[in-house]
């Protein structure tokens, strides 16, 4: 009887009004304030980050290097190997980013990853796809992976923050998202707390698994992270894809972090 589920649905809808109606009396007693500036929120405001704070998102500089999206130091004409890139093998087939991870852009990501306030999602769909369209517009992709969490850290953080940017932007672009495409199999720490680029590399070997290669033979994918820092997870993903028979892999990121 508890998998009835029509006996959840009352139960559910009566909760979402529930939850609605106490936020409407929490916004009274306590105004919703920016996540990234901290003061109040003003109508036509998203509900969780101000105009004003948004508009500060820095865009990638182009031309970036077409592997790893890092700015070029030198400017000049795009490159397809820089020395922010990944250590070779480099196994996906070009990456871009909406922003920097920098200024307001990290504090409204650090905010949704860390502080749980998902609502955030939306503000970063628009920019994921005009990303997409000017880096990828001639690619065919067969269908959107997420980052997979460990099922452990997703129970703890209640929900996956890739999985969720993946599920906004396949809804505006039409693409077929593909959740279990990529499962995670081995905990790794988390990669914010590790210092070296070598240690990221050997932390994450072996933490993907593709349960069924058939589902993506010969087809292209477009991988789906929140933050592209040295790469190493991406790649790890890449790599098991491409073991599995995938022929193009491409990663998007809301935001590239260069020191
Ligand atoms: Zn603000
Ligand atoms: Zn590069």
């Amino acid at each position: 009887m508890m998998n009835n589920p029509s006996s959840q649905i009352p139960s559910e809808s009566f909760g979402g009004h529930l939850a609605e109606l106490g936020r409407g009396l929490l916004n009274l007693v306590f105004p919703p304030l920016c996540v990234v500036c901290r003061k109040g929120l003003q109508t036509g405001d998203h509900e969780e980050i101000c105009r004003q704070c948004a508009s500060l998102f820095n865009p990638v500089p182009l031309p970036a290097c077409a592997t790893c999206c890092a700015p070029l130091l030198t400017g000049g004409v795009e490159v397809s190997r820089c020395p922010r890139c990944p250590p070779k093998p480099v196994h996906f087939d070009g990456a871009v980013s909406a922003f920097l991870y920098q200024g307001s852009a990290a504090e409204a990501i650090k905010a949704y990853k860390f502080r749980f306030r998902r609502r955030l999602s939306e503000i970063f769909t628009e920019p994921l796809v005009t990303a997409f369209q000017q880096r990828f517009y001639d690619v065919t992709i067969n269908g959107v992976i997420p980052v997979p969490l460990h099922k452990s850290r997703q129970r703890w953080r209640e929900f996956n923050q890739s999985e969720l940017l993946a599920e906004h932007f396949c809804s505006q672009m039409n693409l077929a998202m593909m959740r279990d495409a990529v499962c995670r199999i081995r905990k790794t720490p988390p990669q914010t707390r590790q210092v070296s680029s070598s240690k990221r590399l050997t932390n994450i070997k072996g933490a993907f698994q593709v349960p069924d290669p058939e589902k993506v033979k010969g087809g292209n994918f477009l991988v789906v992270d929140d933050i592209f820092t040295t790469g190493a997870t991406v790649n790890e993903v890449a790599s098991v894809l491409k073991q599995a028979g995938a022929k193009k892999v491409y990663i998007l990121t809301i935001a590239r972090a260069v020191k």
